[in-house]
C-alpha cells in the first residue's frame, strides 16, 4: 500500500472549520480497523496507518429530492461531503455524463443487453473532474492556498481547470514522458506545471514529501483524498438513477490506484441502504492493461497481497504500480462474482477503434483498456452475456491520439477529380 504515514497539514493555521462545511459527513474512520477521527484534512489512521475514508448520518434522502437537483454531481450533494450551498462556489460542476445503449457493441461482443457510460463529455474530459470538484470544495473548507496533485494525466488537467475557475493556485506535477496533448491540457489553465523525470509513483512519492514540507497545500489525492475519493461515487448514483433507479447486474470499470471502482461499489451500497434501488446481487470487474496489471496478477494468482510493478504500458491513465486501493478492488471483485482481467497494448488499441467504429465514441487508452477487457471477459466466459452490463469510459481519446494514430488513416489520397476517388474502390 502507498498510503504515507506522515501526517501533512492541508489546512492554514488559524482557519476553523464552518458549520456543515462536509453536509452530512459526520468522521473520518479507517477502512482497516473502523478508528475514527474528526473531520480534517488527514488521510492516514493514526492507530494503524490504514486510509481513512469518510463517515456519514445520511438523513431520508428521496428520488424526487435528487431529480430536482441540477444536472451535474451536486443533484446528490445529500450524500457527499460537501456543504448544502455547494452550488454557489465555483467549480466546473462536472457529472450526469450519458448513458449510451450500446446495441452495435453489444452485437458484435456477442452481449444482449450493454450500456456505455460515457464519461468523456465531462468538462476536461475525464472522469476526474467528478473528484477534483469534491477535493475543492474540501480544500476551500479547509482554507489552502494551493491546489496541487501528482498525476498521470487526466487530474493534472482537471484540477489546474477547476483551480483556475476557483481563483485559487494550482502546482501541478507529471511524469515527464506523458502524452503531450495531455501536457498541454494542463499547462494551458495554469502556469505552474511541473514534468518530473520519474513514473507516476515517483512523482508521486515527491508529492507527498512536498505536502509534508508546505503549509497549507492541499494535494486532491493525497492529504485531501478522503474527500477527493468520494466524488467517484457519483458515477455509480449516475447509473443507477439513468437505469431508472435499478442497479445493472455487471459493470466493468477500469484500475488504476483502484479509487474508483471501490467507490462505485461503495455508491451502489448506499443507494440499497437508503432504499433508493432494490437490493440485488451485482457484479464489479476490473480492467488492467498488462504492462501495469498488479491487481490483475494477484486476482489470477488467488493471492491478497499486491506486488508493484513498474508500469510499462500505453495507457498511462491507468500506470500505477502500486495501487493505493489495489487490496480493496480484489476484495469487491471476489465478493461480487466478478473478475479482474488485463489486456495488452494491442488489445487497447484494438479496443479504443472498436468502441469508436461500433458506438461513435473515441476513448482514450483506459476506455480501450475496458474495452478490451469487457470483450476478453466475454470470450472467456468470466462474463454473463446475456446479463444487464455497463462498461466505464473514463477518458476521451483526443488526449491519446498517439495510440492510434499510427493505425488509422486516411483510406486513400487522391487528387481532386472523379477518377481518381473512382480508382479508390470506395464508391
Ligand atoms: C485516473 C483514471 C482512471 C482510474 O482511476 P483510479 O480511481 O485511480 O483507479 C481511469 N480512467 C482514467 C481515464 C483515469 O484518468
Ligand atoms: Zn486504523
Amino acid at each position: 500500500m502507498s498510503a504515507l504515514v506522515t501526517e501533512a497539514p492541508a489546512r492554514t493555521a488559524g482557519t476553523t472549520i464552518r458549520e456543515g462545511a462536509f453536509g452530512n459527513a459526520v468522521a473520518l474512520a479507517c477502512r482497516e480497523c473502523g478508528h475514527r477521527v474528526e473531520l480534517g484534512p488527514h488521510y492516514a489512521c493514526p492507530e494503524c496507518f490504514g486510509p481513512l475514508e469518510i463517515a456519514y448520518e445520511f438523513p431520508r434522502v428521496t428520488r424526487e429530492e435528487i431529480e430536482a437537483g441540477p444536472r451535474n454531481i451536486w443533484r446528490y450533494k445529500a450524500l457527499l461531503p460537501v456543504p448544502t450551498d455547494i452550488e454557489q462556489s465555483p467549480n466546473t460542476e462536472p457529472g450526469f455524463t450519458r448513458l449510451l445503449r450500446a446495441n452495435n457493441l453489444a452485437t458484435e461482443l456477442g452481449i444482449t443487453n450493454l450500456w456505455v457510460k460515457d464519461d468523456s463529455t465531462n468538462p476536461t474530459n475525464s472522469f476526474k473532474d467528478r473528484v477534483v470538484a469534491c477535493a475543492l470544495s474540501a480544500a476551500r473548507e479547509f482554507g489552502s492556498k494551493v491546489f496541487a496533485c501528482p498525476s498521470t494525466g487526466n487530474l493534472a488537467n482537471a484540477v489546474a481547470a477547476a483551480g483556475a475557475r476557483a481563483g485559487i493556485k494550482t502546482v501541478v506535477f507529471i511524469p515527464s514522458n506523458l502524452e503531450q496533448p495531455k501536457q498541454v491540457n494542463s499547462a494551458v489553465f495554469t502556469d505552474s506545471l511541473v514534468a518530473v523525470n520519474g513514473n507516476y509513483d515517483d512523482v508521486n512519492k515527491l508529492a507527498s514529501e512536498i505536502a509534508g514540507e508546505e503549509e497549507g497545500w492541499a494535494f486532491v489525492n493525497v492529504n485531501v483524498r478522503p474527500y477527493y475519493a468520494e466524488g467517484s461515487k457519483t458515477l455509480g448514483y449516475e447509473i443507477a438513477e439513468q437505469l431508472g433507479w435499478r442497479l445493472p447486474d455487471q459493470v466493468v470499470i477500469p484500475v488504476a490506484s483502484g479509487s474508483q471502482l471501490t467507490k462505485v461499489h461503495k455508491a451502489f451500497q448506499e443507494l440499497i441502504a437508503l432504499g433508493l434501488v432494490e437490493d440485488k446481487p451485482y457484479r464489479v470487474y476490473g480492467a488492467q492493461a498488462a504492462g501495469c496489471s498488479p491487481v490483475s496478477v494477484a486476482y489470477k494468482a488467488g493471492v491478497d497481497a499486491i506486488r508493484p510493478v513498474k508500469p510499462d504500458t500505453i495507457a498511462k491513465s491507468l500506470a500505477i504500480g502500486n495501487p493505493a486501493d489495489g487490496i480493496y478492488v480484489l476484495d469487491i471483485c471476489r465478493q461480487t462474482g466478478g473478475a479482474v482481467e488485463d489486456v495488452t497494448d494491442d488489445e487497447v488499441r484494438a479496443g479504443i477503434v472498436l468502441l469508436a467504429r461500433t458506438e461513435g465514441i473515441f476513448t482514450e487508452t483506459a476506455g480501450g483498456t475496458t474495452v478490451a477487457v469487457l470483450k476478453k471477459l466475454v470470450d472467456t466466459g468470466q462474463l454473463d452475456p446475456e446479463l444487464e452490463t455497463v462498461v466505464i469510459n473514463t477518458g476521451h481519446g483526443l488526449k491519446t491520439l498517439d495510440a492510434v494514430a499510427g493505425h488509422v488513416a486516411p483510406a486513400a489520397t487522391i487528387d481532386p477529380s472523379y477518377a481518381a476517388f473512382a480508382a479508390t474502390g470506395l464508391a
